[in-house]
């Protein structure tokens, strides 16, 4: 039996998702039309009026919004209310770029921690429950989102933030912590140093922890779950629609489930714009329903992921997306060969490496190089060289299999690469240096 924050609205028929969506989506396309001089003016390029748009399937008609949209009309020109009815400004971590802001009422807050208060529930959390938020605090949303979803479920909240990796581990201890809160490249350096220091994964009461804001692997999943003794949830979102808690995972770990009452998404083809049809891989488009203080239309996220409607067994019945396997951004062309980080990342997992790796690509003699740096777990690390050959050797025929291009592997000492405490950099392109 699955635990609901808000079961009325996560257990809705589609009919009735349907017709909330309708209703909110006409009033907010005349408001953004009414208030936002920069979505109007794409509206009329378009040839579009606010009376064009009477249900979610007119959606479709209306122009999209890029980053380099947000990027253009920083920092006001999206705003969709007064500054004087805003209380809060975030901005994106800026992981792609210059760093957006966005605007919130207090509604929009409020309706944000209640996503984020349903990702919680669906992880198993009550207000028995002891909340380790190591998400940071500050512009990130992360700390804020997650933090508001637990008092919302009255949770005991404890606000770490992100680093000091010794005292999240003594307050994890020590104040009995159950649900974990952070990215899943900072929960897998949490668990190896829990190991480190002596401690078993039943050595801690955590049970469940909820890991988004960056890319991670099935394989990643499993790491962390072993090494922390927990169930691990998937939660997404981004700052142009508030922050985490868009969506997150029930216990089937199938998808994550939009919270489609405040959210519209539609996939499209990145290259044509085009709406494709649920199950079909494409771009995330997302046009928040009820937004005050940043209400976007037809925002387009980059991010890569499937939409399904399949029934799912926690009763929940809101549309689910797959994990987003990293950003049409974060794909690399390498030697003329498509490869994500993200099937990287799952090679290493699956051939026993920890998630300590970083790819660098460069461009030496106009050829593109392709150096993947892995560490030994202290139980594999050798300083025999025939092994650290042979173990290289197996490391670059797993990743040709997998990717088509064989990398050059570095394996090198337990400890060497740089631990993240917020979201992980996974490669080093030194090629856009040169450009
Ligand atoms: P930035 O875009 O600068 O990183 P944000 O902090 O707003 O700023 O991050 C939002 C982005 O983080 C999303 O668009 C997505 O690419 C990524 N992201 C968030 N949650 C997840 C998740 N669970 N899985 C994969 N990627 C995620
Ligand atoms: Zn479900």
């Amino acid at each position: 039996m699955s635990n609901y924050y808000q079961k009325e609205i996560e257990t809705a028929s589609r009919e009735e998702i349907l017709k909330i969506q309708n209703e909110k989506i006409v009033k907010q396309v005349r408001h953004v039309y009414d208030n936002v001089p920069y979505y109007r003016n794409l509206m009329d390029q378009k040839g579009v009026k606010p009376e064009d748009i009477q249900s979610v399937d007119d959606i479709k008609k209306l122009p999209f919004l890029s980053k380099d949209d947000l990027r253009e009309a920083y920092p006001y020109g999206l705003l969709g209310t007064d500054l004087k009815n805003c209380v809060r400004i975030h901005s994106t971590s800026g992981t792609t770029g210059k760093r957006v802001v966005a605007f919130y009422t207090q509604k929009d807050i409020d309706i944000w921690e209640e996503c984020c208060a349903r990702a919680i529930m669906a992880a198993g959390g009550t207000n028995e429950d002891v909340v380790q938020v190591a998400y940071g605090y500050g512009l990130f949303t992360g700390g804020s989102g997650l933090h508001g979803g637990a008092h919302k479920v009255g949770c005991l909240t404890l606000p770490m933030s992100s680093g000091n990796t010794d005292r999240q581990i003594q307050f994890m201890m020590d104040l009995n912590a159950t649900i974990l809160c952070c990215t899943p490249s900072y929960a897998a350096y949490l668990g190896e140093s829990l190991a480190e220091r002596g401690y078993k994964p039943e050595d801690n009461k955590l049970k469940a922890g909820i890991f988004g804001a960056e890319p991670w692997t099935e394989e990643m999943r499993r790491t962390i779950e072993k090494s922390l003794g927990i169930k691990a949830y998937d939660i997404y979102g981004l700052t142009e629609t508030s922050g985490p808690g868009v969506s997150f995972e029930c216990e089937e770990q199938t998808g994550m489930h939009i919270n489609e009452d405040h959210f519209y998404a539609e996939v499209i083809d990145p290259k044509t714009g085009e709406v494709l049809p649920e199950g079909t891989k494409g771009e995330l488009v997302f046009t928040s329903l009820d937004k005050e203080g940043f209400p976007l239309l037809r925002y387009r996220t980059k991010d890569i992921c499937i939409l399904t409607r399949k029934k799912c067994s926690c009763g929940r019945t809101h549309v689910k997306m797959t994990k987003p396997m990293g950003r049409s951004d974060d794909m690399m062309i390498i030697r003329g060969v498509n490869v994500f980080p993200s099937q990287i990342e799952a090679v290493l997992l699956k051939e026993g490496y920890t998630p300590n790796y970083q790819i660098i690509v460069d461009r030496k003699n106009n050829t593109d190089t392709f150096d993947i740096y892995v560490e030994f777990s202290p139980e594999q690390f050798s300083d025999k060289i025939a092994d650290v050959q042979a173990r290289e050797g197996a490391l670059n025929a797993a990743m040709r299999t997998m990717l088509g291009i064989g990398p050059k592997i570095h394996l090198v000492a337990p400890k060497t690469i740089t631990r993240s405490e917020g979201k992980a950099v996974r490669v080093v392109d030194k090629r856009k240096l040169h450009d």
